[in-house]
């Protein structure tokens, strides 16, 4: 068998560069200061003379005692009701929507009126992410078990200081107070489209996990990196990046990591070719929480660079001239499987967080049989899927009775 360690040939997919919630229930909402006005025990009050409605305030903290009063002292009262808050569904702020082709060729900002997603944690195992971008700052990682900085492995998960995730390649936490953590840029943008300020899911937290220095890395530092994401709480994992050598232990560790119930998406590789007749990994391993992606283009065709597969591949996704974040506060354009990917991990996590019961393969297959007509991924029909299926998870964001 060979040595993980000597199998080098991860490579970040990327073909061109470019430079340039749900709300609490009422009822859990208590206010911290009992004098100020709190806003959850707004009343609404229906009066027997009159059809308008008479909205009171108040500073009690219990809703109950507020409505009891109200109904018992107000005799001309006919109904007392909490004014509940309500919130819009459609919550993204995105100014770059304009440069997002892939958003609007995927219709993700439709699917943001369905479900605008959760602070989900998402494993970028790649080159690292500048988590001091400022699109991206408030959405990395942060390991609330581990206290920064004190040279104790605190949750004693193996890592020490690990605050934002692990630096793999370099032996060393990912930790507020440095920036060199991506030096080509290529997770920084994946990140980019994932999460943060032009992300698909601007709640979502990137847990940040760097293999490759430059444009390669280890096989053994990838299944590392997987083991940390899986154990210390990551739905998904994005991995942009491949290699023609199988690893019959790269594939256990994912295998093993459905147990976690842990999805993986997977970039299926730039050369064109069929990955069901020359696999490329770990897109082309043939296991349930895998999702492959290629790479489209502005025609709604495969892209010139991607590789395929009937079998192998799950979905399609936009991937040239994807518009997304770089390190030291940059924007700007990257082509290849490896921008696609990021896409549907995006995608992926809205529907996780719109429909939190559902299984992998469930989400898996009504991802792909809610793709388009050239099967390129279509996220507001993943998830009016999804929340058909399981509407009533979904109602819970919009549940307000208590
Ligand atoms: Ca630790």
């Amino acid at each position: 068998m060979k040595q993980l360690n000597l199998i080098k040939l991860m490579i970040p997919i990327q073909f061109l560069l470019f430079l340039s919630g749900c709300s609490n229930p009422i009822s859990e909402i208590l206010p911290t200061e009992k004098s100020s006005f709190i806003e959850n025990s707004r009343v609404i009050v229906e009066y027997k003379d009159t059809p308008h409605l008479s909205i009171t305030g108040s500073s009690q903290t219990n809703i109950h005692v507020v409505i009891g009063n109200c109904e018992i002292l107000k005799p001309n009262v006919k109904s007392c009701e909490q004014d509940h808050i309500v919130h819009s569904t459609q919550t993204i702020e995105n100014n770059y929507l304009d440069f997002l082709w892939g958003f609007h060729e995927t219709d993700v900002p439709a699917s943001w009126q369905i479900h605008s997603g959760t602070d989900i944690v998402i494993a970028i195992i790649d080159s690292g992410v500048d988590i001091n971008h400022p699109s991206l700052a408030a959405s990395i990682w942060v390991n609330d078990d581990e206290i920064p900085g004190n040279g104790i492995d605190d949750d004693a998960n193996g890592y020490i200081d690990d605050i934002h995730g692990w630096d793999f390649v370099n032996n060393r936490a990912i930790e507020p107070g440095t920036t060199q953590y991506d030096n080509t840029g290529h997770g920084t943008h994946i990140a980019g489209t994932i999460a943060g300020d032009i992300g698909v899911n601007p709640h979502a937290k990137i847990m940040v996990l760097k293999f490759m220095e430059g444009n390669s890395g280890y096989i053994s530092d990838a299944i590392r990196a997987l083991q940390y994401a899986v154990n210390n709480g990551a739905t998904l994992s994005n991995h942009s990046y491949g290699t023609y050598d199988f690893s019959q232990r790269f594939k256990s560790v994912i295998d093993n990591s459905s147990q976690n119930n842990h999805l993986l998406i997977a970039a299926a590789g730039n050369h064109g070719i069929d990955i069901d007749q020359t696999p490329f990994y770990p897109a082309a391993f043939n296991l349930d929480n895998i999702i492959s992606v290629a790479a489209s283009n502005e025609n709604h065709q495969l892209a010139f660079f991607s590789n395929y597969g009937d079998t192998s591949v799950d979905i399609l996704a936009p991937g040239t001239a994807i518009y997304s974040t770089l390190p030291n506060n940059g924007y700007g354009l990257m082509s290849g499987t490896s921008m696609a990917a990021p896409l549907v991990t995006g995608i992926l996590s809205l529907g996780i967080s719109a429909s939190s019961t559902a299984a992998i393969t469930q989400l898996k297959e009504s991802m792909m049989t809610r793709a388009d007509s050239n099967g390129i991924i279509n996220s507001h029909s993943f998830l009016s899927t999804l929340t058909e299926l399981t509407s009533g998870a979904v109602g819970m964001c919009n549940s307000f009775t208590f």
